[in-house]
């Protein structure tokens, strides 16, 4: 998959959050004015990034991963008396957590090349 900046009327939106970016002057990059990621880009198409506390946010939700599954075993093991509503609702904030964790993820490739 690549990035391909869109632009309407002359716009640059923020590959990570879709916010809307501006020239930094004198860089030759661009800054997301709503989370302040910086963005380079080569023929409209992405080639790097730089995603502030990028690191530390995979590693929220890597715990945060973790805990939602020592959760949900340890619900699991009360058996009969376990309460379904607070495993689905566990399960869900699971999915979220892996989908905003592949998402991140998928921008390593660019991280490493700023
Ligand atoms: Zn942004």
């Amino acid at each position: 998959m690549l990035w391909k900046v869109i632009m309407l009327q002359g716009e640059v939106h923020c590959p990570l959050c879709n916010g809307l970016m501006r020239e930094e002057e004198g860089t030759g990059h661009m800054v997301c004015t709503r989370c302040g990621t910086l963005a380079r880009f080569h023929g409209g198409i992405l080639d790097a990034v730089y995603i502030p506390s990028y690191h530390r946010r995979l590693e929220e939700l890597r715990r945060r991963h973790q805990e939602l599954l020592e959760m949900i075993e340890a619900e699991g093991r009360k058996g009969a008396s376990r309460d379904m509503r607070l495993i689905r609702s566990l399960h869900e904030e699971r999915q979220r957590v892996l989908s905003e964790y592949s998402f991140y993820s998928y921008f390593q490739q660019f991280t490493e090349r700023w």
